[in-house]
């Protein structure tokens, strides 16, 4: 007589009758474990406070609490009512926390269950374990009955499978091994029931657990069935965890088999509480940033008032720019008058309040007159890059309905079609010398919009982030507190004004009384200019993307040690860290999208760093860590970091659908958004968040954001092209570079110098991919998407030839110009017509070629010649000339072949 319990699946409850009537053999055991560790089997990343070593270590801690006798009665009545055994039940609510913790649905766990009954003689005495890897697969979406079922016929079936070890099963399984682990199971759980009635004559008993000094798993659950109710135990790897860790681990299991007993029946299994008072209290503490800033005024307000206490200081350095201009300083009282003027300008011309004002100027004292005036005008600026294509400036002139376009006849790209008047600030000198340098006051309140920023859009288009000046202040309020800046400070500024770090480094400067040195777009981007200007202007603060800092390291900067550094924009590397930390006072890491205000989340770095976090909220910043319904996922855990506080900005212009899908309401306070960044993150027990990567599409390159699909809608308009796919790839270590792949339309490749320029005619040239692939299909996963883990690596069969007649080299210099490059592109060989970025080459690359020309001609060739001067034959005439200039002025001007002219 078989009852089958309820809850039960009837499929379990048929094969299990099954192998109680036939009577497995060992043959038929190891089928059935073979068959439920089929198909790819999970690896357990329970999160660590300490990195993993390479070679697995067995140093053991022990951690434990004790449930009631009521809480061990209760377990067994909610067990009872479901037909599952008690054991069965605790290993369930194991499995859904593991789950909830590695945000996985498929575990296996290490069950040990007596082997005296499989022995068929239970008096056996001696350490008859038999060790069952129990696969759960429910998904913490279904409700908990479900995983209790599950672990409930598992554990029935093992019972039935018992002849088959293991050991044999391992070596049956054959899996990739890692040294740092053990192989298939990471966790074991044990349940026993303590021996009642034990006697030795008069001596009082005791059992206590012996304390061990060696774990074999990452975390093994020891559940004890005392008098007193249930003991539960991690034993786990000291080397891994903490013990405040298992602590909370312990408080959350407890909470999860309590709020079992309050869960309806259908309620998912992700939806249980789980987290302790503990875990409770250290995420509000560390999310308790609440601080004063200047709610109420507008950020040139801030500047207003700096000015009046420090009217004489030098606040705006354009340093003389390797193109010949002269270096130029303003003061405070000067930035002042000119944007006062200014502003008064733009009134007369018609900008009126909440307008949007394009910006498009080159990197001088000017631009930031230009945004402060505008600011005083009461309208907002909208950033536009020069170096952007036409397409793409018409189209965020057109998207953002700019009043009138701030600019500079040297820069403007002259976007006629997008009908916006245009204020050329070259052109009006006479009109602002005639006005009143009087400041309009319009009383610009936190509120009012101070930029509207575009980012790449995932359906083809980019998106206006509209900001406030109220997050801007509490920006600028955060960090002036940590990392710090004083009217001692000098900030080298290299960042566009289209990308939003700018509005950290040209205002926080300004509004402590600090001096921020300009660089201009072409020295921002060559590694031996910065560390020139570093040194040349005394400067003190310098905030750049990893990329830009690896410029600076590989043009052989030697670090200065009064600088604090400042890396954003896109996951720091240990080793980059470690080399800045080493020659800097100090380094800092901040993160943060542009839809919540620059930076949300920053850290010093440690010297000689072994992880990177992206540290704590800035002041009036909240975040969360949640899962895909939401819910907070326990401390260690990875999910998606959503932001709340005074950063939240007010979302996408005109573009309702995408603001209410990331900007969701925020429940801790009402009439407030919270911002969903598509960012993978964890806390760290020290309430640090590390970073891991993204949810999406999106990617970093050099610090740009792209969206991977805006490239993609490009590439299939382009004529010729089916279908495309766009990758960031890293085939060989630090060399990151985006890949397309294109299925042809008819049966002609299409020609890559046209695709090439296709692109370029609507993107900015870091989303225009480095090389192309024709493939005939693209490869799809099993449910139809898109499989972008199986796009191959380009090779040169692969990949389209966009080389045409390769002329051989013809010089000397060509010669070894020509080698240099083949070797860093990676190419057999390279012709004297070819030009160096349509081979695939880009900044890292350049800077690369640039240090290898250094040693072997030897002259400094800048990274802007490599610009002007794109193939072998031009690159190596520039050489050549600069040689034949270094003999002949040697003696007189050693330094002359810095300033050599093209
Ligand atoms: P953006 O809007 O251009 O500032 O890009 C924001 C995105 O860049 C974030 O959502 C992250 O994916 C990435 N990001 C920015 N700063 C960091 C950082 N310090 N570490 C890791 N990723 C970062
Ligand atoms: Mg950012």
């Amino acid at each position: 007589s078989l009852p089958a319990p309820p809850g039960l699946q009837f499929s379990a409850y048929a094969r299990d009758l099954q192998h109680r009537l036939e009577g497995p053999s060992g043959a038929a055991a190891k089928a059935h474990w073979l068959d439920s560790l089929a198909g790819e089997l999970p690896v357990l990343d329970l999160p660590t406070d300490r990195p993993r070593p390479a070679f697995k270590t067995y140093t053991g801690g022990q951690r434990g609490i004790e449930l009631d006798a009521a809480a061990l009665a209760a377990i067994k009545e909610y067990a009872g009512e479901r037909g599952a055994t008690p054991f069965a039940l605790l290993l369930a609510a194991y499995a859904v926390w593991l789950k909830r913790l590695c945000s996985t649905d498929d575990v296996v766990i290490g069950v040990a269950m007596a082997g005296q009954p499989a022995a068929g003689s239970r008096d056996l005495v001696g350490h008859c374990v038999s060790l069952y890897p129990l696969r759960s697969r429910a998904s913490p979406s279904e409700p908990f009955g479900r995983h209790a079922a599950e672990m409930q016929s598992a554990l029935l079936d093992s019972l039935d499978h018992a002849d088959c070890t293991y050991g044999s099963l391992l070596a049956e399984l054959a899996l990739p091994r890692d040294p740092g682990r053990l192989p298939l199971l990471s966790t074991l759980v044990t349940y026993e029931t303590e021996t009642q009635g034990l006697g030795f004559g008069d001596l009082a008993l005791q059992v206590e657990a012996a304390p061990k000094g060696y774990c074999n798993f990452d975390l093994e659950l020891y559940l004890t069935e005392t008098a007193a109710g249930l003991r539960v135990e991690f034993h786990y790897n000291a080397d891994l965890f903490e013990s405040t860790t298992i602590d909370r681990w312990l408080e959350n299991y407890a909470t999860l088999l309590d709020s079992l007993q309050r869960a309806g029946a259908t309620a998912p299994a992700a939806t249980l509480d789980m987290f302790g008072a503990r875990e409770r209290a250290l995420l509000q503490a560390w999310n308790a940033t609440a601080a004063p800033f200047p709610r109420e005024i507008g950020v040139h307000d801030l500047v207003t008032r700096q000015a009046a206490r420090t009217p004489d200081a030098v606040a705006v350095v354009t340093p003389a720019s390797a193109e010949g201009g002269d270096s130029a300083t303003l003061r405070y009282a000067e930035v002042e008058t000119r944007a006062c003027r200014l502003a008064q300008l733009l009134l007369q011309r018609g900008v009126a309040v909440g307008d949007r004002v394009a910006l498009c100027m080159p990197r001088t004292a000017e631009l930031l007159v230009a945004i402060l005036a505008i600011w005083k005008a009461g309208a907002c600026y909208v950033p536009l890059d020069p170096d952007y294509p036409r397409a793409r400036l018409a189209h965020t002139l057109a998207d953002s309905s700019a009043r009138l376009v701030v600019t500079d006849s040297s820069v403007w790209p002259g976007v006629h079609d997008a009908g916006v008047e245009v204020c050329a600030l070259d052109r009006e000198a006479a009109a602002l010398a005639a006005l009143e340098p009087r400041d309009p006051q319009l009383g610009v309140g936190g509120e009012a919009l101070a930029y509207v920023l575009y980012t790449s859009g995932s359906t083809g288009k980019p998106k206006g982030v509209q900001v406030p000046h109220r997050a801007v202040s509490n920006l600028l309020a955060a960090l002036t507190r940590v990392p710090g800046l004083d009217a001692s400070d000098c900030w080298l500024a290299v960042a566009t004004v289209a990308f939003d770090v700018s509005v950290a480094e040209l205002w926080l400067p300004l509004v402590v009384g600090a001096q921020v040195v300009l660089a201009s777009s072409v020295d921002a981007q060559d590694g031996t200019r910065l560390s020139h200007l570093l040194d040349a202007h005394g400067v003190t603060v310098m905030q750049a993307t990893p990329a830009t800092w690896r410029l600076l390291l590989e043009g052989g900067w030697a670090g200065r040690d009064a600088l604090r550094i400042v890396s954003a924009g896109e996951a720091l590397s240990v080793e980059l860290a470690r080399e800045l930390t080493a020659r800097s006072r100090e380094v800092w890491n901040l993160y943060g999208p542009t839809e919540t205000t620059v930076y949300s989340t920053g850290t010093a770095v440690p010297r000689a760093p072994d992880r990177i976090t992206i540290g704590r909220p800035i002041a009036n910043t909240r975040a969360h860590v949640l899962d895909a319904q939401g819910i907070p996922v326990p401390i260690g855990a990875v999910g998606e970091l959503v932001l709340a506080g005074e950063g939240v900005t007010l979302g996408y212009l005109g573009r309702d659908d995408l603001t209410a899908e990331r900007f969701v309401p925020d429940p801790d306070a009402t009439g407030q958004r919270r911002y969903r960044t598509g960012d993978l993150v964890r806390w760290r027990a020290d309430g640090e968040l590390e970073f891991l990567g993204r949810g999406d599409q999106q990617v970093k390159l050099r610090g740009f954001r792209i969206e991977l699909g805006e490239i993609e809608s490009v590439l299939v308009q382009q004529p010729g092209v089916r279908a495309a796919a766009v990758a960031r790839r890293e085939d060989v270590p630090g060399d990151q570079r985006l890949v397309a792949y294109v299925v042809a339309e008819g049966s002609s490749e299409p020609a890559v110098a046209a695709l090439r320029q296709g692109l370029r005619d609507h993107l900015p040239e870091y989303m225009v991919p480095a090389t192309y692939v024709v493939l005939d299909a693209l490869p799809l996963t099993p449910n139809r998407k898109l499989d972008r883990a199986a796009l191959p690596a380009p090779d040169g069969e692969a990949a389209l030839s966009s080389r045409h007649e390769q002329v051989p080299p013809r010089t000397d210099t060509e010669r070894a110009l020509a080698e240099i490059w083949a070797d860093v592109l990676g190419h057999a060989a390279v012709g004297t017509n070819e030009n160096f970025f349509d081979l695939g080459g880009y900044s890292l690359l350049a800077a690369r070629v640039l240090s290898r020309c250094r040693v072997r001609f030897p002259v400094a060739v800048s990274l802007r010649q490599l610009f002007m001067a794109p193939t072998v034959a031009q690159l190596a005439a520039v050489i050549d000339a600069m040689r034949s200039q270094d003999a002949t002025a040697s003696d007189d001007a050693p330094d002359a072949r810095f300033e050599i002219e093209l």
